[in-house]
């Protein structure tokens, strides 16, 4: 697995601010957005291409256009639903499955409580979005589930990681595994708590953008 730490000082800016506990849910998802369009620039580099010619107003031009079959977008409920609209924008060819993850608070292993995705993922990109990757468990099942639907290729945008989730998605999904998974994230932060949010973090992001339900 790779990873990717976005260093730009944009999305230091916009991350400092959404980290700020003043920040309210109103510009927490206005700041969510624009990180996500940010670090989607970066996670969509190596996305697939076709060559094309098209005809301008003055003769031929050679360019490229997205490959089919077009990349899936998965946002992980429910703080994952803050970053559609931000990879949207950039990618709005884009599919997009759901999948459904709660975490025990206690045990904090995350079990799937909802599945909406392609049946046949073959030859496709996906793009999982899940703002913290903290110990990892949910991304793993994530990734797993479309990687074993087929998918070429899983990048997952992060909003922030620690290292003890990275390390176990290194471990599960090694380099040397035919289907490239890509962590792409804002900051790697300390660490975790005894009840695994990120150190120093930014607080429960789905509370934080949609409110303590
Ligand atoms: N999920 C969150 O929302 N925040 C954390 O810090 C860790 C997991």
């Amino acid at each position: 697995m790779q990873t990717l730490v976005v260093d730009h000082p944009l999305v230091a800016h916009k991350l400092t601010a959404m980290r700020d506990a003043r920040t309210d849910s109103p510009a927490f998802r206005r700041l969510s957005d624009e990180l996500v369009t940010l670090l989607a620039y970066e996670a969509t580099r190596r996305i697939r291409v076709e060559q094309v010619r098209v005809s301008t107003p003055i003769g031929q031009a050679d360019g490229v256009r997205l490959a089919k079959p077009v990349p899936l977008v998965v946002p992980v409920l429910r703080a994952g639903l803050g970053m559609l609209d931000g990879m949207a924008r950039l990618l709005p060819q884009a599919d997009v499955g759901f999948v459904g993850l709660a975490r025990d608070e206690e045990t904090l292993v995350a079990s799937t409580y909802a599945t909406r995705l392609p049946a046949d993922l073959t030859g496709r990109e996906a793009f999982v979005l899940d703002p913290m990757l903290a110990t990892g468990g949910t991304l793993q099942t994530v990734i797993a589930m479309l990687v074993s639907r087929g998918a070429a290729a899983v990048t997952a945008i992060c909003l922030l990681a620690a290292p003890e989730g990275v390390a176990k998605l290194a471990e599960a999904f090694r380099e040397d595994r035919p289907v490239p998974v890509r962590v792409v994230t804002a900051a790697m932060d300390r660490g975790l708590d005894e009840r695994g949010y990120i150190v120093p973090g930014l607080g429960d992001a789905g509370d934080r953008l949609f409110g303590a339900v």
